[in-house]
């Protein structure tokens, strides 16, 4: 492991922000720390940078102590959210910052400078554009310039803090794959702090998931959204529908409805959930949740099926523009949950 987090604490007053986290990341992994707002994610951020220091536990870079490094020596190249670009200078001058301010003994010369800034131009795609300023580029452009100058300085390590949180939907969705490209290229381990679910399963190798401070579940994107740990995680990573059940021995039963119980799942009363498209409806005297169709709605490339079951009002989804066989307002059909997990009440 490239990166290792063990134990690390830290309490703003009495108020504890990080509390007993540990977590790795191996050599050049796309590490995503995903979280709703509060959980902490900034804080662990700014801890690997050096900008904050925790009250107890340790970090480990490569088999050397991390946190008795002065910040300079860490070499990590960070971003943030809200662009931090010095509005005075060039597009290149920016880029070349972490450079130019280095003492005269360590900093590369003229020459070299400018070679590194057209490399790092070229990398985040924005050739030609060294002469601009920031107020002449759009938000996407500026996150790109953010990128490179975190890059000049041929970090260790790549902390982003929810560098796309400004930009629009489809900006977003267009830098994601972008980011991916450049961190493989690069050859960084990234850490990428995220409260979009989507974009650290689409992006990440591998997802530390905080909640009050906490680390749930970290695992590859499939792994938790196939087997959230937690009611918490399994709500925070997509749309749940809920009911209560119960397992006896390795059978599930839902109201009338019978099926087998997930691996590993706790035995007595359980609450399950499952994903309002995980599903397949059957006819009123098949097998499964027994529903009341509501009301139907396309929307967009899925529709929409209000339903009732067991008394409960659920949103379930179908893709694509045509409806399930059988169902259409004021109909009883069957819902049967695909992959149901469980967990304990
Ligand atoms: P996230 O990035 O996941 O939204 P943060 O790490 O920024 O969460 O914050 C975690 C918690 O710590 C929040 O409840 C926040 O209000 C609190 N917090 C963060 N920074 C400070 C600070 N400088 N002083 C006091 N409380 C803070
Ligand atoms: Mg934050």
């Amino acid at each position: 492991m490239a990166l290792e987090i063990r134990g690390i604490s830290k309490a703003y007053g009495r108020f504890p922000a990080l509390k007993n986290v540990s977590l790795q990341a191996r050599d050049k992994e796309f590490l995503a720390l995903l979280g709703p707002s509060g959980s902490g994610k900034t804080t662990l951020l700014r801890v690997l940078a050096g900008l904050e220091e925790p009250d107890s536990g340790e970090v480990r870079f490569d088999g050397e102590d991390f946190l008795a490094l002065p910040v300079r020596k860490r070499k990590v190249g960070m971003v943030f959210q809200h662009y931090a670009l010095f509005r005075h200078m060039t597009v290149a001058q920016n880029i070349a910052f972490g450079l130019t301010v280095r003492p005269a003994r360590e900093r590369p010369g003229k020459a070299e400078i400018k070679r590194r800034v057209t490399e790092l131009l070229d990398l985040v795609q924005l050739q030609g554009l060294e002469k601009r300023f920031p107020s002449q580029l759009s938000g996407g452009q500026r996150q790109r310039v953010a990128l490179a100058r975190a890059l000049a300085i041929e970090p260790r390590m790549l902390l982003l803090d929810e560098p796309f949180g400004a930009l629009d939907a489809q900006v977003r969705r267009e830098l994601r794959r972008w980011l991916r490209e450049l961190h493989d290229r690069a050859g960084v381990t990234t850490v990428f702090v995220t409260h979009d679910q989507e974009e650290a399963l689409d992006l990440a190798d591998r997802v530390a998931i905080l909640k009050d401070g906490e680390l749930v579940q970290l695992g590859a994107p499939n792994a938790v959204y196939e087997h959230p740990a937690t009611p918490f995680v399994f709500d925070f990573l997509g749309q749940a529908c809920q009911l209560p059940g119960i397992v006896q021995g390795r059978t599930l039963t839902v109201a009338d409805w019978g099926t087998a119980a997930p691996e590993g799942a706790p035995q007595g009363a359980v609450q399950v959930f499952f994903r309002p498209d995980e599903i397949a409806f059957a006819p009123a005297d098949g097998a499964g949740l027994a529903a009341e169709v509501l009301a139907v709605a396309q929307r967009g490339p899925d529709v929409r099926i209000d339903c009732r079951i067991e008394g409960v009002l659920m949103e379930l989804i179908g893709h694509g523009p045509t409806l399930p066989a059988g169902v259409a307002p004021g109909l009883s059909v069957r819902v049967k949950p695909l992959r149901p997990q469980v967990y304990a009440t």
